[in-house]
């Protein structure tokens, strides 16, 4: 990359997380610049579930209206026993709209992408395409980043928003992405092949059974619907290296009920995604270089917090550097950052590392079989619609600093449940 002016802000990594921070700091008047490996921006993938605690940040940047507008607003969210179809819980997503202020949305990977895209657009973020980071280093004042080919650039401080295999990770811990075994199978289609499948055409359905669960929602105004297939790789866990086919996926969902089967072969049989997950690290910061998104913190995506998570890191970091910004000077831009990423860091890990152990317990419990299933559903079938005990600790505002992070709630004791 040929430096015209030195950036405040380095970015790596153009995926949502890298995209919504490069947003979150030009917009507190830095120089911000980003770069992307890939050779044009995009996003692999289908749709996404977008919680009120990210509706909230998306209305803060002004892009929640375009956002709604290419999404869906669902009514409900429903669980239902994937062997039988019972309907086990739901909640009633309008009047958790009323009880959190923002909107539970739908909306295609490649939409919410395209509308921060844009956003950054607007707001001046210089996009570079086709540079792969290879390595990061600190340097007086600030941070260098040398991409493959050997160019080089630097500003006060780099952000690696470089995904699940961050390269930038490696400087604060040798660790590797955790196998779960678990594969995805994804595939958006237009509704009408799905019309005659019994399907509910405003809702999120989660249907969770034994070791496998289905989901289905509508995306893009209703004109699309979404599928997501997810299911335990008996070749994993015999530790072949060729595993999560398709033959897995037909096995795997044996004996669940009618709406699931139909569901199956509108897959994308192409292609799976490998569920990973990384041990949760406390320390996000070395020097100038701070991790963000899935490189700090790749989930399970059970409670669909892995890109509101990203878009949050942005949101917390942008506050802090707005609480320290002095006027910018022939110095530089005038943040502390000192202070600003260590209020980051003194916030965003706990969360985080709450949110990813929470969903691997969450996998757990959808994926019951046997005794355990039919404890599961009757603590499901016991929970009130409208009891938000498990959610107001993720849907809430985002906290600021540690003080404003609520408790977590309880965990399901399910060997006290009379079956
Ligand atoms: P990524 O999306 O991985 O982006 C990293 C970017 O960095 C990429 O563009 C990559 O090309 C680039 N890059 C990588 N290395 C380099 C390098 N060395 N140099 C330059 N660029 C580099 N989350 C939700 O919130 N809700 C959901 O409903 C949801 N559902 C999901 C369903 C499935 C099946 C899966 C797999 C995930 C789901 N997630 C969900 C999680 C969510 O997709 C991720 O957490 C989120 O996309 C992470 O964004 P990111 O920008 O941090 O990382």
């Amino acid at each position: 990359t040929t430096d015209t002016q030195r950036p405040d802000v380095l970015v790596i990594g153009g995926g949502i997380g890298g995209l919504s921070v490069a947003l979150a700091l030009i917009r507190q008047g830095l120089r911000v610049r980003l770069c992307e490996q890939a050779p044009a921006f995009g996003e692999v993938g289908a749709g996404l579930q977008i919680a009120p605690n990210c509706t909230r940040i998306l209305h803060a940047y002004g892009l929640l209206d375009e956002a709604v507008q290419l999404g869906v607003l669902p009514e409900y969210m429903i669980m239902k026993d994937a062997l039988n179809a019972a309907e086990l819980t739901r909640v009633d997503l309008k009047d958790m709209e009323r009880r959190y202020g923002f909107p539970y949305m739908v909306i295609h990977r490649s939409d919410l992408h395209g509308v921060l895209l844009r956003g950054c657009e607007r707001a001046g973020v210089e996009l570079v395409t086709g540079a792969r980071c290879a390595a990061y280093e600190n340097i007086e004042g600030g941070a260098r980043v040398t991409f493959d080919g050997g160019g080089s650039d630097e500003a006060e401080i780099v952000i690696a928003a470089d995904g699940l295999r961050s390269v930038a990770r490696k400087l604060i811990v040798d660790d590797e992405p955790v196998n779960s075994a678990y594969v995805a199978y994804r595939g958006a289609i237009p509704f009408e092949r799905v019309r005659a499948n019994d399907v509910h055409e405003k809702d999120v359905v989660l249907y969770v059974g034994p070791r496998c669960h289905f989901v289905q929602y509508p995306l893009r105004d209703g004109q699309m619907f979404n599928q997501v297939a997810v299911f335990q790789s008996p070749k994993a866990l015999a530790g072949e290296d060729d595993w999560g086919t398709p033959d897995e996926l037909d096995c795997a969902f044996e004996g669940t009920c009618h709406q699931v089967q139909k569901g199956l072969p509108l897959m994308w049989r192409d292609r799976w995604w490998r569920m990973f997950d990384r041990e949760p690290l406390m320390k996000w910061v070395t020097g100038r270089i701070a991790l963000l998104g899935d490189a700090a913190h790749p989930p399970l995506q059970y409670m669909a917090q892995g890109a509101v998570m990203a878009i949050e890191d942005g949101w917390v970091l942008g506050e802090h550097v707005s609480a320290q910004h002095a006027k910018r000077s022939e110095k530089g831009s005038g943040v502390d950052w000192e202070k600003a990423l260590a209020a980051y860091e003194a916030v965003r890990p706990e969360h985080c590392r709450r949110v990813v152990l929470t969903a691997r317990s969450w996998g757990e419990l959808w994926h019951h079989v046997a005794v355990e299933r039919e404890q599961r559903n009757a603590v499901m079938r016991a929970r009130d619609t409208y009891d938000y005990s498990f959610m107001d600790w993720i849907y809430g505002a985002t906290a600021l600093t540690p003080d404003q992070e609520p408790e977590m709630y309880p965990s399901i004791p399910l060997d006290s449940v009379e079956i």
